[in-house]
């Protein structure tokens, strides 16, 4: 059965107190839909009560980004939704999650100037403050997200710490292609060539895991060879390809704590994001 789709603040919080009086756990999974089957599994994930929020959320795009052309597939949504279980889908309009009147949003701090947040000013300033609210208008007991943004779940795991927000953010792992292409609404985008070009991308992360075993420690070498593979992919631009400690986000020297590859390319015009650790 399709779970109901909600658009209202006032009706979330209704849906959700009955779960509560009838002594259910919430979930929330926060997303911006087309989903997909990384998606799902984040779904799968939430126990109890869980919600799906839809949100095409203005703030964390820039000017010159994709929000207006963003892909709109709520009818595909809702199937996926019922097909991994979720209770509710909160779908909210621009005006219903920022009304006019609205000034005030979360200030991220270093983490969210590095990685993404360099090429993209501001995007996890409007991440942080999107999910913030979520989780202010759900109340969840867990938060669920997906380690293919790992920049992402790494600042909201540090937000919910640093501002005392009772959830329990749960990160689950990336779902790819057989080919090893990471899902991603974005996909879509690209042509025939751009696809087959695209699963390049985890081949180097695989490679640079592979290097990092065989005994590299020098963050350096590894992220010039990354950076090199990723170059040479047939249409790609690399926006930025790093190897950065894991709790930081901040260069390494040597490896020698955990620490994250991290890249983002341009495939034709498409950003793809994708990560291993190491
Ligand atoms: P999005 O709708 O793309 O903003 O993503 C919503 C949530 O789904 C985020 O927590 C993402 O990290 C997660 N997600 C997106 N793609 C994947 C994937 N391939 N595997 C696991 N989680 C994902």
């Amino acid at each position: 059965m399709s779970p109901p789709v909600v658009t209202t603040v006032a009706e979330v919080r209704a849906a959700v107190d009955a779960a509560r009086a009838d002594h259910l756990p919430v979930s929330l999974v926060p997303t911006m839909g087309a989903l997909h089957e990384g998606h799902a599994a984040l779904i799968r994930a939430g126990t109890g009560f869980v919600v799906v929020s839809i949100f095409v959320n203005p703030t964390q795009f820039g000017p010159k980004e994709d929000f207006a052309k963003y892909p709109r597939t709520l009818d595909a949504d809702r199937a996926i939704c019922a097909a991994a279980g979720a209770s509710l889908i909160f779908a909210p309009s621009v005006d219903e999650m920022y009304p006019s009147n609205s000034f005030t949003s979360v200030e991220v701090g270093t983490l969210g100037d590095l990685l993404c947040g360099a090429s993209r000013p501001g995007h996890f300033r409007g991440v942080c403050t999107v999910v913030l609210k979520l989780f202010n208008i759900v109340g969840p007991d867990t938060a669920h997200f997906g380690a293919k943004d790992y920049q992402q779940a790494r600042i909201i795991g540090q937000m919910v710490r640093d501002l005392n927000v009772p959830v329990e953010v749960r990160v689950e792992p990336t779902v790819r292609e057989p080919d090893g292409l990471a899902l991603s609404s974005r996909n879509r985008y690209l042509n025939a060539p751009e696809r087959a070009a695209a699963p390049a991308i985890y081949r180097a992360l695989q490679a640079a895991h592979m290097r990092a075993h065989a005994g590299e420690v020098d963050a350096a070498r590894l992220e010039s060879a990354l950076h090199a593979e990723l170059s040479a992919i047939p249409g790609a631009r690399v926006d930025y390809a790093r190897v950065v400690d894991a709790y930081t986000l901040q260069p390494l020297a040597r490896l020698d704590r955990p620490a994250v590859a991290a890249v983002a390319v341009f495939v034709g015009t498409t950003r793809l994001i994708d990560n291993v650790t190491i």
